[in-house]
């Protein structure tokens, strides 16, 4: 066979990319993954690393299931920065508490594993918790947690290692076209050429770069969120992804309780929701801790454009809202960045076609990426092949 010809090409080198290659692998297909940068440097390695299926519509929960599954299988090879630490979500009012206890119940009608806890048990749990705001928790034992850093580049490195892939950092595709032998052929801005029998796109937010007229009336935003991570912290460690009170009243899946509309309009539309701020932390194995986030929305075919500079008050409430809700030994701020991520309005919750040319594009997953994008494209590749 020939060496440059492959059974996929994967252009994109993100969570939805990788785990395309990943599956394809599996298969023992032959595989190769451009990347337009030396290192991945999108929304999937920026990200919390919050593996968080309970936090998914039921459409989505079972691809989230399946996110999980295939952690459980990278768990075990022992490569991976990717911890099985659980979830918690923190009520701070007796509607929030409310949520909890009916999204409760709807897991158990669907077997999704849940346990309540009182304030006393979340506390015991977490010391680090002030008890004023502590009302009530709903925990997900099952679910993980990951560096996403780390996690990506030591995946790219295992699949390069142990599983054939071929990997192209630093190549920007730039054309597809028909090839020779009813192939595809994929080029780049240096003038490299792949053929490949089927090629699938997964470029995040740079959807513009490659045939940028399909995207148009698919309904996409951008959004861009905020993160710090403090310095090291001595005393606390937080076990897992917390999730707080605003969480709860923002995520998908607790649209689906009874009283998730009181619940909701009871609550003030303060500054802090107008930002989309709602307050999710996490300890990274070195002890700093992640906080955030903020998103702000752009639709990038309009007029607006983000600005690109950091948002030093939008900062300095997410600090001011999560000392509401923990102790910490520092509050010194350490490191802070942006992350982009694209979503599509589209009731399917992503875009997943084909053009004219026989090209699969895969985007807009929105902010469910690391939780639901492993699963996702296991069951693409499923359909690519069947
Ligand atoms: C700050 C932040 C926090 C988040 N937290 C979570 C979380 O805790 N849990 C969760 O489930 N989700 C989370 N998300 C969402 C999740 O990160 C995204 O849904 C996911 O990473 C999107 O993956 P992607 O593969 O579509 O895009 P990306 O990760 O952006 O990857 C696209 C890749 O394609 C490459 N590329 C683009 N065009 C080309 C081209 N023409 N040629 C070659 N390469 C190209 C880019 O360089 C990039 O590496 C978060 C997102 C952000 C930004």
């Amino acid at each position: 066979m020939d060496k440059d010809h492959y059974d996929v090409l994967v252009i994109g080198a993100g969570v939805l990319g990788i785990f395309a290659a990943y599956h394809a692998l599996a298969r023992g297909l032959r595989v190769a993954l451009m990347e337009k940068d030396r290192q991945p440097q999108g929304a999937s390695v920026r990200n919390f690393g919050q593996i968080v299926p309970s936090g998914l519509s039921q459409q989505w929960r079972k691809h989230g299931i399946n996110t999980l599954e295939i952690f459980d299988d990278l768990a075990k090879t022992g490569h991976f920065s990717i911890y099985k630490h659980g979830s918690t979500y923190i009520s701070n009012r007796k509607g929030e508490t409310q949520l909890l206890y009916e999204r409760h119940e709807l897991d158990h009608h669907d077997g999704y594993n849940s346990e309540m806890l009182s304030a006393r048990q979340v506390l015991d749990l977490y010391p680090c918790l002030r008890s004023e705001y502590t009302m009530a928790g709903l925990r997900y034992e099952r679910e993980y947690s990951v560096s996403p850093y780390a996690f990506m580049n030591e995946l790219l490195a295992y699949m390069q290692e142990q599983l054939g892939l071929q990997f192209f950092p630093g190549c920007l595709c730039n054309d597809i076209q028909p090839g020779p032998l009813r192939k595809l052929k994929a080029s780049s801005t240096r003038g490299q050429m792949w053929l490949a029998d089927r090629i699938v796109i997964c470029c995040g937010v740079n959807y513009q770069l490659l045939f940028p007229e399909h995207y148009d009336g698919n309904e996409i935003k951008v959004c861009k969120l905020q993160m710090l991570q403090t310095a090291r912290q001595t005393k606390y460690s937080i076990r897992g992804n917390l999730l707080t009170g605003r969480t709860i009243r923002r995520y998908e899946c607790f649209e689906e309780c009874p009283s998730f509309r009181s619940a909701t309009v009871a609550c003030e539309a303060d500054k802090a929701s107008a930002l989309g701020i709602h307050i999710l932390l996490k300890q990274m194995p070195t002890g700093e801790v992640i906080l955030g986030d903020a998103h702000q929305y752009v639709d990038y075919d309009g007029d607006e454009a983000f600005d690109f500079r950091i948002d030093q008050q939008i900062n300095d409430l997410i600090v001011r809202l999560s000392k509401e809700i923990i102790y910490l030994d520092t509050w010194r701020i350490a490191n802070t960045w942006t992350g982009f991520y694209s979503q599509t309005a589209l009731p399917e919750g992503i875009l997943d076609f084909q053009n004219e040319t026989g090209v699969y594009f895969v985007n807009a997953i929105g902010g469910k990426g690391m939780s639901a994008g492993p699963g996702y494209m296991k069951s693409f590749i499923t359909k690519l092949f069947a």
